[in-house]
């Protein structure tokens, strides 16, 4: 294998030579940044618009009430944030090994912008815009597909020779839980691969890690809360999280945490390695045993749905628990980037067959981003009279019944007489079309579930504006993308059908006689679709539904000055952290 010079040694290097010569000045700033990836003369170029783009996330507090919380989980909860920001340290390594020496310069940077450029770096976990595909905002070179999870250099073809030749060390180079590095051979060039478990690579962090669980373990009064804590540190240093994801699925306590090692979106090389994370939570039981009770509803639900008897899922089990947070601290790849308003874990099949999986949904996030960016994008893209029909309450159950829909309709169906499956038979195109039809049988099922006397009737007078700003939030994503043509799709139907109208400000309205009918035709349209495994309808389906047109990308246009995100600071964490 050739290798060129070795990336993670070159930036820092770089940033030093331009702080030391010019006072840590921003050398000239080009309009985008030179591709190259070794450049002669050694400069470092800072993105001139930083503060643009910092300002595209909204800052935000967000906290939760703790008054109730005794002694004890105040303390546990502060050894959690304590492990939470171990979680930070570990995963700015995984987005780049160079990462921490490049935080100490920009620690110490003086340009233009210097504090923007510190705030930015944290947000980014590292040199490269995650907002903008990854590109380079701070020096020049593009981020290794593979993270900090592999050489640099290593490609997906080396990567794939490699295991063909150690076919007895190719499951442990998939493995979910270790790095690849390389180490010198017998002729001293540094040319062999060497797969290195988390426990081992990331060591004495791990260990400050587990000490704060096993601190938290003490304190807490709370029996699965101590459980979890006690073998999640275990996992830490053996790798093996099998038992801990056991039991966090039985973690029920005031203060909820999830923390680790889990999605792996950030390898971008393979997809094989996870990336640590912890969200700090504190639990908020009424709202838990609100959704408790729509739970029980969803069999019901099933049965409800606008398609023949034959296409209902009737055999689906419902036992996933669902728990609503509010978040009090992010660490890694929870902290990075987008924040997370709902997730879904663990992601573990073994776990998943015998537990289910556990939907957490983070209520002050969810306030935050409605008060931050829907309600914005409401008063730039519907009519007027239109915004007095928005609700927070609307926002977060088309959220939570989007969650819910994921598991209702056709998933195993029979195709000419074959067993099979509808992700299978949709392929590329399942994923817009289900994330679809979750939205739209969201709002169809609490129309429902307001008729059958579960929901308050009051919501019905802003769900349907609420579920339109929603559908421009997620149209800005990228109406030319796979997932916005799902979106688009909504949007194309319901006007076709009437139930929405433009004027001629380019302003819209949800036409209320006609939006239920509308809704229940397009979600009979979408579960048909699903349950006929039809990839040339769905496909026919959306040519025809899902391009954007004038009107909407006229709308997405008025949209620019509202922040895409927000960026959260966490008081609690300042209050209860304990010192090291
Ligand atoms: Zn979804």
């Amino acid at each position: 294998m050739a290798r060129t010079a070795p990336l993670a040694a070159l930036a820092p290097a770089l940033l030093l030579v331009a702080c030391a010569s010019g006072g840590g000045t921003a050398t000239p700033a080009p309009d985008a940044p030179p591709a190259s990836t070794a450049p002669a003369e050694p400069e470092v170029w800072v993105a001139p618009d930083v503060a643009a783009r910092l300002a595209k996330y909204a800052p935000t507090t967000l906290t939760a009430d703790i008054s109730a919380l005794p002694d004890g989980e105040r303390r546990a909860l502060g050894e959690l944030i304590a492990a939470g920001r171990v979680m930070d340290e570990i995963f700015l390594r995984q987005v780049w090994t160079g990462n921490p020496e490049l935080r100490d310069l920009v620690a110490g940077y003086q340009g233009a912008d210097a504090e923007a450029v510190r705030e930015f770096f944290d947000v980014n976990f590292g040199p490269w815009d995650r907002l903008a595909e990854e590109e380079p905002w701070l020096s020049t070179f593009p981020k290794p597909p593979g993270a900090g999870f592999y050489p640099p250099d290593l490609g997906k073809e080396d990567a794939e020779r490699w295991m063909a030749e150690h076919p007895g060390q190719a499951d442990a180079f998939r493995g979910t839980f270790s790095v690849v590095r390389r180490v010198g051979n017998d002729e001293g060039e540094d040319d062999e691969l060497s797969i290195v478990p988390y426990s081992q690579e990331y060591r004495p962090l791990l260990e400050q890690a587990a000490a704060h669980l096993r601190r938290a373990a003490a304190a807490t009064g709370n029996a699965s809360l101590r459980r979890f804590l006690e073998l999640r540190a275990a996992a830490f240093l053996s790798d093996d999280y099998y038992d801990s994801d056991v039991a966090w699925m039985e973690l029920d306590a005031p203060v909820e945490v999830t923390i680790g090692p889990y999605e792996t979106y950030e390898d971008a090389l393979f997809g094989y390695k996870a990336a640590f994370e912890a969200f700090v939570t504190v639990a908020l039981p009424e709202e838990s045993a609100k959704l408790a009770g729509y739970k029980a509803e969803l069999p019901w639900l099933e049965r409800n749905l606008p398609i023949p008897d034959e296409h209902k899922n009737l055999q689906r089990g419902s036992d996933s628990p669902i728990r609503v947070v509010d978040l009090v601290f992010a660490g890694g790849d929870a902290a990075a980037g987008v924040q997370t308003i709902a997730f879904n874990l663990p992601n573990d099949e073994r776990v998943r067959e015998a537990k289910g999986s556990k939907k957490v949904l983070l209520h002050n996030v969810l306030r935050a981003k409605y008060d931050q960016i829907l309600v914005p994008i409401a008063q730039r893209t519907l009519a007027a009279e239109e915004l007095s029909h928005l609700s927070f309450d609307a926002f977060f159950n088309e959220v939570l019944h989007h969650e819910l829909s994921h598991g209702l309709g056709p998933g195993r169906i029979r195709v000419g007489g074959r067993e099979t499956e509808v992700r299978l038979e949709l392929k590329e195109l399942y994923s817009p079309l289900e994330e679809a039809k979750a939205d739209v049988m969201g709002v169809y099922d609490i129309y429902a579930l307001v008729e059958r006397g579960r929901m308050p009737r009051e919501l019905l007078d802003t769900l349907p504006a609420t579920y339109l700003a929603g559908l421009f939030r997620s149209a800005r994503f990228g109406v030319h993308e796979a997932h916005g043509r799902g979106v688009v799709s909504q949007f194309n139907y319901l006007l076709e059908k009437g139930a929405l109208s433009v004027d001629a400000e380019g302003r819209f309205r949800v036409v209320e006689e006609r939006f239920l009918p509308a809704i229940t035709d397009l979600l009979r349209d979408y579960l048909m679709l699903q349950a006929r495994g039809d990839y040339a309808g769905t496909a026919a389906f959306l040519d025809r539904y899902g391009k954007a047109t004038p009107a909407l990308e006229a709308a997405i246009a008025r949209l620019a000055d509202v922040p895409v995100d927000i960026r959260p600071s966490f008081p609690l964490a300042e209050q209860l952290a304990p010192g090291e």
